[in-house]
């Protein structure tokens, strides 16, 4: 039976995330963003919420809440900032979640129950310099010696790399299938902040996200127990594409709370706004951005929420929450350039919040599989040119 009404839990957790945006982030956002600052503050009030652990199970320290619910508090975070779902999304969604199905009992112990409590931040870092779309072409390597991994490399455009204490990072451990492009010479690793001769910084230069800490970081010759190789050597391609599964769903439901901010500011702003003697939105090309806007939110959220359905039951979702991904941040754009459109003048300035939304969507499109390869993906499904899917595609189901 198909039901979309949110459960009493889901419907308290959306109320209980907006009023704590709108007491304690929407008062602040804009000079925040103004000063590029990330607000570590909010960090443990968004751990007091039980958001970095939502649906960890609660013997690992989360809050037990099912995959819809992390869709919700994905939803109601970027609707107050993009820089606020972004924690989620790297924190939980590309780490912690990865650590639930794929780590071991040890690494669950000492990495996903401080990581869940909020105690300890993590990220994910796969993009390199040289590197993004394309993820075999990472330089990092990870040479075994003895009990260890000395790992050697350079992450780019990483959330949080100033920020995280614990990094779920890829390398190269098999140099042979490096040259060949294998993806199963990748592996994954789990490394700590304190590690010697990790260094990171902040990427002062970006002009989206400005609340959001986006940086990189250099491994020289980090020396990594083995206990922190997550699955098996040679696994960590599978492991970085089913990280994606999560933190897409993330993004996913984030570029719709965007959509709404942008449709809800344009609204009172077309009901305010009067141009030749009626309001703005008597005129029916705003009436047709403002019909828009709507459409691209109904339709961001059933599919969103159709990827989280997919999840509680521990089904496939690769194909969905991809297509959940493209839709809504395509839609996020082109909603956050109507709302500037629809706001005029006003809309270039930063006295509305429709700039920040404008240049905060468009991150979305890039990042977590660009547009072109989110398209790539849903077209080589139909050509049944792809059929992989994940070896562990099935997480803990809630239904
Ligand atoms: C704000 C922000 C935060 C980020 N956070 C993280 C993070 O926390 N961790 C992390 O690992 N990475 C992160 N990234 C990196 C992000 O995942 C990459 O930027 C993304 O994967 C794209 O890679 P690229 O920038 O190297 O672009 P490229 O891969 O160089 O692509 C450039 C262009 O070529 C197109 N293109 C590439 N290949 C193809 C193809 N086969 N067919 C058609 N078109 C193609 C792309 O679509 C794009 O338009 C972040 C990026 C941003 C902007």
């Amino acid at each position: 039976m198909l039901n979309l009404d949110l459960t009493e839990e889901q419907q308290l957790l959306e109320q209980s995330v907006r009023e704590w945006g709108a007491r304690a982030v929407a008062p602040r956002i804009h000079d925040l963003d103004r000063a590029h600052q990330f607000d570590r503050g909010v960090l443990p009030q968004m751990a007091d919420l039980g958001l970095l652990g939502s649906c960890i199970p609660q013997k690992y320290g989360g809050a037990g809440m099912d995959y819809v619910s992390l869709g919700i508090a994905s939803e109601e975070l970027e609707y107050l900032d993009t820089s606020l779902r972004v924690i989620v999304s790297v924190h939980l969604g590309l780490n912690s979640l990865t650590l639930l199905s794929w780590g071991t009992e040890d690494q669950k112990t000492r990495y996903l129950i401080p990581q869940a409590q909020g105690k300890k931040i993590a990220t994910y870092g796969l993009t390199e310099p040289s590197a993004g779309s394309d993820a075999r072409g990472i330089q990092s390597v990870a040479i075994k010696k003895g009990d260890r991994y000395v790992l050697t490399g350079e992450k780019m455009w990483i959330s949080l790399a100033d920020v995280a204490d614990n990094f779920l990072v890829f390398a190269w451990s098999d140099l042979n299938k490096k040259k060949q492009r294998d993806p199963n010479g990748i592996s994954a690793f789990i490394v700590e902040r304190a590690f010697k001769g990790f260094s990171s910084g902040t990427l002062k230069e970006k002009w989206g996200i400005l609340a959001g800490n986006t940086g990189f970081f250099k491994m020289d010759e980090v020396e990594v127990p083995q206990e922190n190789l997550v699955g098996r050597e040679g696994e960590g391609f599978k492991i970085a594409m089913f990280a994606l599964d999560q933190g897409r769903y993330t993004v996913a439901a984030g570029a719709t709370g965007l959509i709404r901010a942008c449709r809800e500011a344009s609204v009172s702003y077309a009901r305010q706004r009067k141009a030749f003697g009626v309001e703005i939105g008597s005129h029916q090309l705003v009436k047709e951005m403002l019909a828009q806007m709507e459409s691209d939110y109904q339709a961001s959220r059933l599919l969103w929420m159709r990827a989280g359905w997919l999840k509680n039951a521990g089904r496939c979702n690769t194909k969905e929450t991809g297509l959940a991904k493209w839709f809504a941040t395509v839609a996020s754009e082109r909603a956050a350039s109507d709302a500037v459109q629809i706001h005029g003048a006003n809309g270039y300035s930063d006295e509305y919040p429709v700039g920040r939304f404008y240049r905060n969507c468009k991150g979305a499109v890039i990042y977590e599989g660009t547009r072109e390869i989110h398209k790539l993906l849903q077209a080589d499904y139909l050509l049944g040119y792809r059929t992989d899917r994940p070896t562990r595609c099935e997480l803990p189901p809630y239904a």
